[in-house]
């Protein structure tokens, strides 16, 4: 099994690797091979796709009540991976969430993905819509991605739940995780974010993924900051070209990122998201070029679902 972290050291050129959002529920996985067959050209070295927990959403009733339903929009990761890797011979990394997931249940994901033979993958929190109270249910859900990484350390070592013997782990799961050049948004303090990413490495991560950022000076300011406090692991920059006008608002909103001014200033001048779009590919070419030319050890786009402006960046730079 090949190791994203050996990809990453033992490759001569920056690493090109693209994330993608399993479909929303009951929508067709062409749309996903749609995007794989767009960026296939360029040599991907990875994908990673996307986990999503579920959430409640309210279904009206005849008699003009609502009943709490509990909903995963986009499912199929496990499934998506497997697929890929099939029929395109590419490395899947699918991404693995505590929220929404019960302990039981992310064993079950390990074994099935043990099974598959897939041993890559990026270990995370979730994002924070879920569903439940983890205060009420701490014994059957993680809280963190450090508690999420303890429980795949384990069953690499073949110790499933409650010490049961998990057999056949011939190629141990290697993982990267995720980190926040701007501060995640629920850390008091930049110091304190990085504390708990040191832990990360020191129990096993092989890599880091940043959230996505505009303004390269934050990926050079944060790695320069890491480097100090001795993470050595690499640090794959995330970068998504901005589409569209409501990406000014909504990125930042979700994603609690900044979009420098000059950037802003030109999008807000945009007569419409085909210029948008214009504008979003040549930033983006810029910062790849910046980023690599910095000593980034490749780029690592965030689809969202859209791949004709990543694939402009992608045939520039790669
Ligand atoms: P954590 O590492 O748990 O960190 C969350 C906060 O808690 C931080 O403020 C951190 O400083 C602090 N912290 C960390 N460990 C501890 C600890 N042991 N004790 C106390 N505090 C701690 N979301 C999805 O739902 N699905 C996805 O597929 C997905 N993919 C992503 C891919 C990338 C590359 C990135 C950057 C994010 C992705 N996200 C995804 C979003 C991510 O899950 C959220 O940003 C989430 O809020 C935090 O995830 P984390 O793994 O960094 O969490």
């Amino acid at each position: 099994m090949t190791r994203i972290i050996d990809i990453i050291n033992e490759s001569r050129q920056p690493v090109f690797s693209f994330e993608i959002l399993p479909p929303l529920k009951g929508n067709s996985i062409y749309k996903v091979y749609d995007i794989i067959e767009r960026l296939r050209e360029f040599e991907p070295q990875f994908v990673n796709i996307t986990s999503h927990h579920s959430e409640y959403i309210y279904k009206p009733l005849p008699d003009g009540t609502h009943r709490r339903v509990s909903v995963v929009k986009r499912p199929g990761t496990v499934a998506i991976a497997a697929a890929i890797q099939n029929k395109y011979g590419l490395i899947p990394v699918p991404h693995i969430i505590c929220r929404g997931f019960s302990k039981e249940e992310t064993e079950y994901a390990l074994l099935d993905l043990n099974f598959l033979g897939i041993n890559n993958l990026l270990v995370l929190r979730g994002d924070n819509k879920s569903s439940g109270s983890l205060a009420e249910s701490a014994h059957l859900y993680h809280e963190h991605a450090s508690d999420l990484q303890e429980q795949i350390n384990l069953f690499n070592q073949g110790i499933g739940l409650d010490d049961t013997k998990i057999e056949g782990i011939d190629t141990p799961f290697s993982y990267g995780m995720a980190c926040y050049p701007e501060k995640h948004e629920e850390a008091p303090n930049m110091d304190s974010d990085t504390y708990y990413l040191k832990e990360k490495i020191k129990n096993g991560a092989d890599y880091l993924i940043t959230q996505m950022f505009f303004d390269n000076s934050r990926y050079f300011s944060f790695v320069e900051r890491c480097r100090a406090e001795g993470i050595t692991v690499p640090i794959l920059p995330g970068i998504k070209p901005i589409s569209r006008k409501a990406h000014l608002s909504g990125l930042p909103r979700t994603f609690r990122i900044d979009i420098p001014e000059p950037l802003a200033a030109q999008v807000r001048r945009a007569a419409d998201d085909r210029e948008v779009r214009e504008i979003g590919v040549e930033w983006c070419r810029q910062q790849c070029r910046e980023l690599i030319a910095g000593g980034a050890p490749g780029i690592h786009f965030y689809t969202m679902s859209v791949a004709d402006s990543v694939a402009r960046v992608a045939r520039d730079i790669f």
